[in-house]
């Protein structure tokens, strides 16, 4: 491989790991053809920074109970730390919390350009899914005390339409979601926090 500055081999090593999870440092210090002092120094600030952390298999992403999230909402500044919250991972590998899907569209929208990632919970199993793939229920029957109007997020269409059935609402895509919410923000009555 070719010489790298050590910002490159960073940017390399993060690469790895999104790819493929876990990895030593012996591993990256072969593939790299640099010793692996000179990878324990690259991964020195990396380390600080929470962007990685080690564990008894090598490197690799913090999970979320090691992170040291800000437990507030980027977007409306509500706690972001129950089951409704939504992570808008960042090309810089980053992740923002919100509160909820409602503010995760209206922050996505802000900052598309720089998700590489957006992930909800599913609200029936509590599995963590995709927002782009998601499916939306707005403005149901059911106070869940965030933000209005509220957004639920769904991984499959059918059981959100069977829980539409009994809460009401209007379904969407992701897409869909996002024009929805933002126009219903522009009115006189935004942020009705
Ligand atoms: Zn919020
Ligand atoms: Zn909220």
């Amino acid at each position: 491989m070719m010489r790298m500055l050590p910002v490159e081999r960073q940017q390399q090593i993060l690469t790895w790991i999104e790819e493929e999870g876990t990895l030593r440092v012996s591993e990256i210090s072969s593939r790299l053809g640099v010793s692996e002092m000179t990878v324990y120094r690259d991964l020195k600030p990396l380390l600080e920074n929470n962007k990685i952390t080690k564990t008894s298999n090598g490197i690799s992403f913090p999970t979320r109970e090691e992170t040291t999230w800000n437990d507030r909402c980027v977007y409306c500044l509500k706690p972001a730390t129950n089951r409704k919250s939504v992570q808008l991972i960042k090309t810089d590998h980053t992740i923002e919390q919100t509160c909820c899907p409602h503010c995760g569209l209206l922050r996505y929208q802000d900052i598309r350009e720089d998700v590489a990632q957006i992930m909800c919970r599913d609200f029936l199993t509590d599995v963590t899914i995709s927002g782009k793939t998601a499916t939306y229920l707005i403005e149901a029957d059911l106070n869940l005390n965030c933000c209005q109007p509220q957004v639920i997020s769904f991984d499959s269409r059918r059981q959100a339409s069977q829980f539409q059935k009994g809460f009401g609402g209007t379904l969407h895509t992701f897409q869909e979601a996002i024009v929805f919410i933002s126009k219903e923000m522009q009115g006189p009555d935004c942020c009705r926090h």
